[in-house]
């Protein structure tokens, strides 16, 4: 098992940023590679300790310690807390995918205090981010001097390190808007069980306006899955994305447009402009209105020509339609159609306009994963 972290070396100007890499194996050794063995070994005593006080066994297991850029003895010590964080991670504490983001700075006491051990450079500069996503950094402010672009948590003891870890991060670095705008996502979120892979999808769909058709029995919350998705679009100042569901029964003019006393009126498609446009009962929309959404998903425009005159609009909405599986509308195990009745109710929709839903889900099945966002 190998787990890979960050440490910050204040010291280093012009690359702070350390890689740290623990990798556990069965045996008794200890190897390490890019520090001095007798740094190591103080700072594996300092953690050992640390560790012991919090009830955290040491892995019975070689260890491999590898630490990238070389520093030299007077600069480790402020890796006790990456390396003693891998440590945990291979003894099971938290997941090492938590890790591999992070950045974390600090010395340890034998009772698991952190302190901040070096004089600190103050020409420390943060435009050599490492490569990796970062989440977050934790250890004291004053660890990470000129560090304006990095979210950093103080954090005093070891064990509020591993609590910082195990909370969602959310709480610490959102504004006020943006944390009641993810908690939003979360309660819609949170209200629907199951369907991960179709909560997935939508996630990915959402993020990437990939247009996205549900098909699936009436009754499994389909409309309540889209609902949720709109969530997840970004606010603009803090107004939510628009969300347009028209009814099949509004037709060409509700979805597209028309002309009223001589003024073009808007019709869903434009109006849910960076927003959600929501076509439930999709096969029952008007073939034409079908049809012309094959032109607006490819150019995100629409030309519309009447006898009173031509208009234009431009929109990128996010285009989720929804389906039943066969015209009754019932649950398969109900249903009364004919095997042909369903073809025919499947053809309504063309293979040129299917074929533009790079996303198509089946709603319903007994797809209990749970879709962590
Ligand atoms: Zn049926």
């Amino acid at each position: 098992m190998v787990v890979h972290t960050w440490g910050f070396v204040p010291s280093k100007p012009d690359s702070p940023w350390i890689k740290v890499e623990l990798r556990a194996e069965s045996g008794a050794v200890l190897r390490v590679s890019g520090i001095p063995y007798a740094a190591a070994l103080a700072s594996l005593a300092r953690i050992r300790s640390a560790l012991q006080g919090m009830n955290v066994r040491w892995p019975g297991k070689s260890l491999t310690l590898h630490v990238h850029p070389a520093l030299r003895t007077s600069e480790m010590t402020g890796l006790d807390v990456p390396v003693a964080l891998a440590i945990m991670a291979i003894q099971g504490k938290f997941l090492p995918e938590k890790l591999s983001g992070l950045v974390s700075h600090g010395m340890l006491g034998l009772d698991g205090e952190t302190s901040n051990p070096e004089p600190l450079s103050t020409h420390c500069s943060n435009r050599s981010l490492p490569p990796s996503l970062i989440v977050r950094a934790i250890g004291s402010r004053e660890s990470f001097p000129n560090v304006t672009n990095l979210p950093v948590q103080e954090c005093h003891h070891l064990s509020q390190i591993v609590a910082a870890l195990n909370r969602p991060f959310i709480e610490h670095n959102l504004s006020q808007s943006e944390k009641a705008e993810s908690e939003e996502v979360m309660h819609e979120w949170g209200k629907i069980k199951g369907e991960g892979k179709a909560k997935m999808w939508l996630c990915i769909g959402a993020k990437l306006r990939l247009h996205t058709i549900l098909a699936g029995p009436p009754g499994m919350g389909k409309s309540s899955l889209v609902r949720a998705a709109h969530a997840l679009l970004p606010h603009n100042g803090g107004n939510p994305a628009p969300f347009l569901a028209p009814h099949p029964s509004g037709g060409v003019a509700g979805l597209l447009g028309s002309w009223r006393r001589g003024q073009p009126v808007s019709g869903a498609w434009a109006l849910a402009n960076q927003g959600l446009l929501f076509l439930d009962e999709f096969p029952e929309w008007p073939r034409p209105a079908r049809e012309s959404l094959r032109h607006i998903i490819d150019t995100d425009s629409l030309y519309l020509h009447r006898a009173e005159g031509s208009a234009s609009w431009t929109s990128r909405a996010w285009l989720v339609a929804a389906m039943n599986l066969c015209s009754c509308g019932h649950h398969p195990e109900r249903c009364t159609c004919d095997p042909s009745e369903r073809r025919r109710y499947r053809r309504k929709l063309s293979a040129p306009l299917i074929e533009r839903f790079p996303i198509q889900l089946d709603v319903g099945g007994h797809d209990e994963t749970e879709c962590q966002k």
